[in-house]
């Protein structure tokens, strides 16, 4: 604390991120990275980017991102002016609550979803009511029926891994005219229906994707949004008010170098999906209970161990998951699908510790 603070800094709660290990070789299934390198593609582009000479980052970067978004929109079937291009989505829905969620009604989230959405909320000043998942972890749409001044989730939801179907989804969008509806599809890749399909019928929905999780690009923070060009125009019009060049050169040669390989982005999704498959079986052979999952991730609990101490007792193996300490969850384990081989290291780390408990 200091006198120097500005009132809002004393007003914050900080968004704390997964632990990022310094350990040569730690079992990281704490923060949904991919267990997979991105495109041998990438590697190449950034490398023609930077040349003998680096010569090129002399200059600024296109502050549009003009070539990423032709080819993401490209991919997506979409129009260029439907795509907004940021740094990682967690800035490209910072400047969504600046630029389209900040109203006299209050916006509505699910109280278990991603824990940075309270986290803008509190620092843009933005009125939020909670809805509470259902018993079995669900989004039930028919409980965002009531006035809002939006509505934002993540589908599959985070950290409970549940999709809802598309149907769902446009029902939402279509019940609610008045205000934009928000999906975050930062897992959509691992097995949801994607609405982007819907956006060319509803001027109020807007869709959140990232290279961080399926495209193996954490490390170079690109996040995209995509919806009417009115609403990707709102957007642009916060971006140029706070930052002309989000993305960098190397950023944006590597994400358009990862959507021109689809293959590779295919053949990485489909390993993680089947390992997924693998793990959920093998985590409920040893008395685990757990959402079905569409995402990189499961959410685990274990009747018969506390689940605070579980994570602390993988963490002293150089196993790492997320543990979070929130009402209704704090007895569930969230946990990134590693390789076929990290997951085996997990699961014999907890045949340790539950002492060969078979359930
Ligand atoms: C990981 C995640 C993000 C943030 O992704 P970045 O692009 O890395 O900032 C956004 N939303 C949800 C639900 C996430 O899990």
């Amino acid at each position: 604390m200091s006198r120097y603070w500005s009132d809002i800094v004393h007003r914050l709660t900080p968004y704390v991120p997964g632990e990022q290990p310094a350990l040569a070789h730690p079992v990281k299934l704490n923060t949904n990275e991919n267990p997979y390198p991105p495109s041998p593609a990438v590697v190449s582009a950034i490398r023609s980017e930077l040349g003998e000479t680096a010569e090129s980052l002399r200059r600024y970067p296109d502050p549009t991102a003009r070539m990423l978004r032709e080819t993401v929109a490209a991919h997506h079937g979409l129009k260029v002016d439907q795509v907004f291009a940021g740094n990682g989505s967690d800035e490209v829905l910072a400047t969504v609550f600046q630029a389209l969620l900040k109203h006299e009604q209050p916006i509505l989230y699910p109280d278990v979803t991603y824990s940075f959405y309270p986290t803008y909320a509190r620092l843009y000043d933005v009125a939020y009511r909670t809805i509470p998942l259902d018993d079995a972890f669900q989004i039930r749409i028919d409980d965002y029926a009531q006035p809002n001044g939006g509505i934002l989730f993540p589908n599959p939801n985070a950290p409970t891994g549940h999709a809802l179907p598309l149907s769902d989804i446009e029902r939402l969008v279509a019940s609610n005219p008045d205000s934009v509806v928000v999906i975050d599809e930062a897992y959509v890749d691992f097995g949801a229906q994607s609405a982007i399909s819907l956006i060319g019928k509803y001027p109020n929905l807007l869709v959140v994707h990232t290279t961080s999780k399926s495209r193996s690009l954490a490390g170079m923070r690109v996040g995209f949004a995509f919806g009417d060009a009115a609403l990707i125009d709102a957007l642009n019009r916060v971006k140029d008010s706070f930052n002309s060049y989000p993305l960098d050169r190397l950023a944006q040669a590597a994400a358009t170098a990862a959507y021109q390989d689809d293959a590779w982005f295919r053949e990485c999704t489909g390993k993680v999906i089947a390992s997924r498959e693998r793990l959920t079986a093998q985590l409920t052979a040893l008395g685990f209970e757990m959402v079905p999952s569409s995402a990189n991730f499961v959410f685990a609990r274990h009747g018969g161990y506390d689940a605070a101490t579980l994570a602390a007792q993988l963490r002293e193996k150089e196993i790492f998951v997320r543990h979070f300490k929130l009402p209704r969850i704090d007895q569930h384990l969230r946990i990134s699908i590693g390789t076929d081989a990290e997951c085996d290291t997990l699961l014999d780390a907890l045949k340790d510790i539950l002492g060969g408990y078979v359930g």
